[in-house]
């Protein structure tokens, strides 16, 4: 492919971090979805590809007392674990509107938070969830866990520096009384969407124990929206409060205005999705 230096096939994270470490303006590569996309345009212009699709040890999903999936796990073999609908159905429910098929095959779970996109569809449910990010690095050596809601700086930022790579997603399970959401609008079928919202609500009866709420496309990075969760926790979800939590998610979001979307059609869907959400998890409609 024309601008790119050379393509590395690393079959360990050791070596793939020193064949990163070993050519500057180097890139990782895992599904391609984006990445290739912008090769092809011309807006990327990697030194060096290196792809992480034959380091295994950075595929599956593992379940212990935690949920652990390897960063470049496709989106369908995510699918494809039996477990995962069961004990994270907000992230699968999301899993399952990326896309098509060729799409879902190709793209990883690492690479949908990696490239930080703002629409993104994995990171809202993985937001509610308090998903942690496993990262290793050439340079600071040793392994350390990233928060996910202290991942992204911006659109197409995240914390990473340049010699980390992601390998694993963990997640911690919620507890059985929890239940969630997930809802995304896009112009057409298979589109990026204009707008997304998760929502993870610990009820018992209308009373909110405790919330999780977050949103995609409506601002410049997936993220969480605390000021709605304040407004659900511990409160009778009565109309009244429901309808005022979605009018906070409403001006708390700061859209932009693109060739998908208006930033007030944004603003209105986010009111919306956060509405129906909760309504939908007050009736049981949700796994
Ligand atoms: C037709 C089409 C439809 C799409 N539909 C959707 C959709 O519905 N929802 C959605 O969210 N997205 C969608 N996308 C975008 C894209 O498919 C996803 O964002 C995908 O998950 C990206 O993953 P990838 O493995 O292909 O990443 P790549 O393109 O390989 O990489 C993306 C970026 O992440 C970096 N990276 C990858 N893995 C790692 C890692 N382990 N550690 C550190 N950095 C890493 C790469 O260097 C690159 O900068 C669509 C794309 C296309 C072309």
């Amino acid at each position: 492919m024309r601008g790119i230096g050379a393509y590395l096939r690393p079959r360990s994270v050791e070596e793939a971090l020193d064949a990163k470490a070993s050519i500057d303006g180097s890139r990782w590569l895992a599904g391609g979805t984006d990445l290739l996309i912008g090769v092809k345009d011309g807006k990327e212009r990697p030194a060096a590809l290196v792809s992480l699709r034959s380091v295994t040890e950075m595929r599956g999903v593992w379940h212990d007392g935690s949920v652990r999936i390897g960063a470049g796990t496709p989106i369908a073999d995510c699918l494809e674990d039996p477990r995962l609908a069961v004990r994270l159905p907000v992230l699968a429910q999301a899993m399952t509107t990326m896309g098509s098929v060729q799409i879902r095959n190709a793209a990883t779970i690492g690479g949908n938070l990696c490239t930080a996109s703002p629409c993104a569809d994995t990171a809202p449910p993985l937001l509610v969830l308090g998903a942690r990010l496993v990262v290793r690095s050439a340079t600071a050596g040793g392994t350390r866990e990233i928060a996910l809601d202290e991942f992204f700086r911006g659109p197409r930022r995240t914390v990473l520096g340049p010699h980390d790579v992601v390998t694993g997603i963990v997640i911690d399970p919620p507890a059985a009384s929890v239940r969630g959401v997930f809802l995304k609008k896009t112009r057409v079928q298979m589109d990026l969407s204009l707008a997304s919202v998760a929502v993870l609500l610990d009820l018992d009866g209308d009373r909110c124990r405790k919330a999780r709420v977050a949103v995609g496309s409506v601002a410049p990075t997936p993220r969480r929206l605390l000021e709605v969760e304040r407004v659900l926790e511990g409160e009778q979800l009565s109309r009244e409060v429901v309808a005022h939590a979605a009018q906070i998610a409403r001006d708390a979001v700061a859209p932009i205005c693109d060739l998908r979307a208006g930033d007030e059609y944004r603003r209105h869907v986010t009111g919306v999705f956060v509405r129906r959400a909760i309504e939908m998890l007050l009736a049981g409609r949700c796994s």
